[in-house]
């Protein structure tokens, strides 16, 4: 039996999956919905303006945070719409179009970026070059090079991984991409307001960032590309016809969640690097047999990904549920209990796999809440080990 106060809070450390929502966002949301309910398409009033003049400010938001063109960044329902979004926009200027796009694309992308490409390759649209994965999960830069040199039309990686959280060199990609004439979409869902990135500067035709991953509003997200870059299609596109009404409130508060990432950023993730830092310390010094997954040098700092070989997940899962929000894995992959591409792309064995624990902490998370997570982590593994040894 796990003993605990059962009337505390469960302690959310899924951050991965969404985050809490900033209350400073929270309360920009709400004077926005009560003052800004014009619509940004009304040329005719003063309120159209003031909501149209809302929407450029969360547009500008969103450009300093990944040092894109404000005139690049165009509202979307969140990040998996603005993957595909971009995916469309590259498949239909690709260079010839009798010949698919030649699409080169890493084996960890998420789900977003392969169902949307999926789709285009049966549509005969597209014809993928896969790029592997070590067992860090990190990129095999040769194999990029090597497929851009064959030809190649758009790259795909993502920036961070969101299962184990290794950081990609989005950079020095964008640039084996650049100097092949290939354009690049970065997936910066998990990283975009973690760390530093200079969309424009990097070169990178494509970028996706999402409000939930940083704490701001589920339903808006963005996809922000090179200003000589034209996409018709777009929530956020003032005063053009076709394209419906603006999520104002979302907007609003995607580009609040953007400005205080930027402003606090610098201080918020070395301190979540040293909690998560002393989580992994405290379980890999209690429980025998743990291992940690992806590139410990190199990943987000509030990423931790764990495995056990000899403790299936969901059975230590179900003995937290009360009071400790963790995952197995990528939020939509673990709702429908397939294996983990990820985990597979990068070799880790079966049982791994099937022991594997993802972590995710955030902003608002306490040194508190990282004692006791820890407890409960290491009281349910015992008696999930003392359960088994009893069959
Ligand atoms: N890309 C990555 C790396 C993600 O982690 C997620 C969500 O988990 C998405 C894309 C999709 O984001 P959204 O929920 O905004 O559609």
């Amino acid at each position: 039996m796990i003993m605990s106060n059962v009337e505390e809070k469960p302690i959310y450390l899924d951050n991965h999956a969404s985050t809490q929502v900033d209350p400073r966002v929270v309360a920009v949301i709400l004077h926005t919905m009560t003052t800004g309910y014009g619509n940004p398409n009304s040329v005719d009033h003063v309120f159209g303006d003031m909501a149209a003049k809302m929407v450029v400010a969360a547009q500008c938001e969103v450009a300093k945070l990944i040092g894109g063109d404000p005139d690049g960044v165009h509202f979307t329902t969140g990040a998996s719409e603005a993957i595909q979004l971009a995916i469309a926009h590259a498949v239909s200027n690709r260079p010839h179009r009798d010949i698919p796009l030649r699409v080169a694309l890493s084996a960890v992308e998420h789900r977003a970026v392969l169902d949307a490409i999926s789709l285009q390759e049966d549509n005969g649209n597209v014809v993928v070059t896969w790029l592997p994965v070590d067992n860090f999960a990190r990129l095999d830069l040769e194999a990029l090079k090597s497929a851009c040199a064959s030809g190649i039309d758009l790259v795909c990686v993502m920036a961070a991984n969101n299962e184990v959280g290794t950081l990609y060199p989005i950079e020095q990609i964008a640039q084996i991409a650049s100097s092949a004439n290939a354009s690049i979409l970065i997936d910066a869902t998990q990283a975009a307001g973690h760390i530093p990135i200079f969309a424009v500067d990097w070169g990178i035709t494509y970028l996706t960032v999402s409000g939930h991953k940083m704490y701001g509003p589920k339903g808006i997200g963005a996809l922000v590309t090179l200003p000589n870059i034209s996409i018709r299609y777009s929530h956020g596109r003032l005063r053009s016809t076709g394209n419906g009404t603006p999520n104002v409130p979302g907007i609003v508060g995607l580009g609040e969640a953007c400005r205080l990432r930027q402003m606090e950023m610098i201080q918020d993730e070395p301190r979540i690097a040293a909690q998560r830092n002393h989580l992994e310390a405290l379980l890999l010094s209690t429980i025998s047999g743990l291992e940690v997954n992806g590139d410990r040098s190199n990943r987000l700092s509030h990423n931790l990904h764990l495995s056990l070989p000899d403790v299936p997940n969901d059975a230590v899962l179900a003995r937290l549920r009360n009071r400790l929000a963790i995952s197995t894995g990528a939020a939509c992959t673990s709702a429908v209990d397939t294996p983990s591409h990820v985990l597979n792309a990068m070799g880790l064995a079966e049982e791994l796999q099937n022991g594997a624990f993802r972590i995710g902490l955030g902003k608002f998370t306490t040194d508190d809440e990282i004692e006791r997570a820890a407890g409960y982590f290491v009281a349910a593994v015992e008696d999930t080990r003392r359960a088994i040894a009893a069959i």
